[in-house]
């Protein structure tokens, strides 16, 4: 084997790793994956028949207010200015997403003041007003009242995470903005945009360095190739990024993942829905929402005698199924612990991105979380010998 280092798993935790390890630290390093393409979640393609760039596994909209990470990923894309809005349909009618304060007047048929506004949900949030509660059920009913939850929340979250929200960290909410004003972005960050000419363009470039040996529909737990669990145990540091309890066969049994299935259809019409993505939050709908791909490029000469649309399914993810997101319930949180210890305990293996922390990671988190592992424990060990400690899957 001639490699210093191995990364499982190409998603934007182990590109990250590998692109530096190569063109930092100066390693030869071995990159696997499983999937027969790189780039993981955040893969995308074109469509055949019409050439619209399509995001293979969910919309995946670039933001960051971190400037390391935005100075560091504009080294292999530029960005272009896309600003991501929301709209979601209750009850067939079109309302703009996250809660802003023309959500608010377009529900409640009024037309509010900022002031007013505020102080309407803070009596609709009740009991709840002004508390931290620490599950979502409890957050959202705080943050914007019994009635805007149970119409753009409660079942949406059902339908995504079938967990009952009260199980549910209130952290998912925190996720998205409420805001007073008539500001519809969907995020907060500085930093926004799409890659210019793609994702797939943007990841490849991350790979291309002589010193990267790429090696897909390759699987770190079977037999047979070069960089399987059992030809690099103990031989040559590992960075692992697949799910945390699948690497230790699931001793402490299994954390909760939810998937995504996702309908693609081609449509013989110019525009669908007028907006990149519909959020459907009724219960008597099966889908969360629906994508719609030519509104996340709208400078390109795409067809106008098609668009592509995908509509988003979420369940538990059974063996066998993608592991999208960790569903984070309370005894999860307590397996999760216990996967840290074992991770503390694995020598020469560090854990990381979505799948190997467990935890709900934006690219530009994974990318920071990797930028870190490689100052903080890859550095030190290449150029000073320190022994690699993996501090567990938290790090
Ligand atoms: P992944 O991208 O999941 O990559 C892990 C890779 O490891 C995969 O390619 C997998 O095949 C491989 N692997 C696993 N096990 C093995 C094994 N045994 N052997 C070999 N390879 C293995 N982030 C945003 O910033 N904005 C968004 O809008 C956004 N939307 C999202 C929408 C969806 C539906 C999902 C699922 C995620 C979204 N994300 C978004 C998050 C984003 O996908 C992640 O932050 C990013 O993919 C994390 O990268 P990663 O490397 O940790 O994991
Ligand atoms: N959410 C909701 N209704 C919406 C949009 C979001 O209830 O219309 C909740 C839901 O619980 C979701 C969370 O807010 O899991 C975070 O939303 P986000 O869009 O950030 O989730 P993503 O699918 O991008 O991870």
């Amino acid at each position: 084997m001639n490699a210093d280092l191995v990364v499982v798993g190409s998603g934007l935790f182990g590109l990250t790793v590998a692109e530096r390890a190569a063109n930092e630290l100066d390693l030869n390093v071995a990159i696997i994956d499983r999937r027969s393409h790189i780039g993981g979640n955040a893969y995308t393609e074109n469509e055949e028949q019409t050439g619209i760039e399509v995001h293979r596994y969910g919309a995946h909209l670039f933001h960051t207010s971190n400037e390391r990470v935005w100075d560091y990923v504009n080294r292999f894309t530029d960005f272009t200015d896309y600003v991501h809005r929301v709209y979601t349909r209750h009850q067939d009618e079109v309302f703009p997403m996250p809660i802003n304060l023309g959500t608010i007047n377009q529900f409640f048929r009024a037309a509010y003041s900022p002031a007013e506004a505020r102080a309407l949900i803070q009596e609709q949030a009740g009991e709840l007003a002004g508390t931290d509660p620490q599950n979502l059920n409890d957050k959202g009913i705080q943050l914007i009242g019994r009635p805007l939850y149970e119409a753009f929340i409660k079942h949406y979250t059902g339908k995504q995470w079938q967990t009952d929200p009260k199980d549910l960290p209130a952290s998912i909410i925190n996720r998205l903005p409420v805001r007073y004003t008539y500001d519809n972005r969907y995020f907060n960050d500085k930093y926004e945009g799409l890659p210019v000419d793609g994702y797939t363009a943007w990841l490849e470039r991350m790979a291309d360095h002589p010193k990267i040996d790429v090696r897909l529909d390759t699987d770190f737990f079977d037999e047979g190739h070069d960089y399987s669990r059992s030809a690099v145990s103990g031989q040559v540091p590992v960075v692992y990024t697949g799910p945390v309890d699948r690497y230790f066969d699931y001793a402490e049994g299994d954390l909760s993942w939810r998937t995504i299935d996702l309908e693609q259809e081609v449509l013989p019409v110019e525009d669908f829905q007028g907006a990149p993505v519909m959020n459907y939050p009724d219960a008597d709908v099966p889908f969360t929402r629906i994508l719609e791909f030519r509104h996340f490029y709208p400078q390109r000469n795409y067809t106008k005698d098609a668009t592509v649309i995908m509509r988003e399914f979420s369940r538990f993810a059974e063996k066998g199924d993608e592991p999208y997101y960790p569903v984070n319930t309370s005894v999860d949180r307590e397996k999760l612990l216990k996967y840290r210890d074992l991770a503390r305990g694995e020598d020469n293996v560090l854990f990381g991105g979505r799948l190997g922390t467990y935890k709900y990671l934006d690219m530009h988190m994974a990318i920071g979380a990797a930028l870190s592992m490689v100052d903080n424990k890859l550095k030190p060990h290449f150029t000073g010998g320190a022994s690699i400690e993996s501090g567990g899957v938290d790090a």
